[in-house]
């Protein structure tokens, strides 16, 4: 027997999982350019996740190759020579 919240699809899909898109998380690139860097270190410092610093240059190391926009975006505003470029 099933009930409204089991398998209604016959894939094992529930009617809560067939309601809409999921939330997806977009994805981007991003770089610093070393010119404009001052390694004040305020990215790695509010967004650990995708950068940390490196102790013989003094500047951010990238930590992913894509990050989510909105933790991007974060990084960015709070670079005071915005030198964090989301590709
Ligand atoms: S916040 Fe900007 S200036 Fe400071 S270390 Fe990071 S990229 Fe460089």
């Amino acid at each position: 027997m099933t009930t409204s919240w089991g398998n209604i699809d016959g894939k094992g899909r529930t009617r809560h999982q067939n309601k809409g898109t999921p939330m997806e998380t977009i994805l981007t690139a991003y770089s610093v350019n070393p010119v404009c860097c001052n390694g004040c270190g305020a990215c790695a410092a509010m967004a650990p996740e995708l950068f940390a610093m490196d102790e013989t240059t003094e500047k951010p190391v990238l930590l992913l190759a894509e990050a989510p926009v909105d933790d991007v975006e974060r990084a960015m505003a709070f670079c005071p020579h915005d030198c964090i470029e989301a590709d």
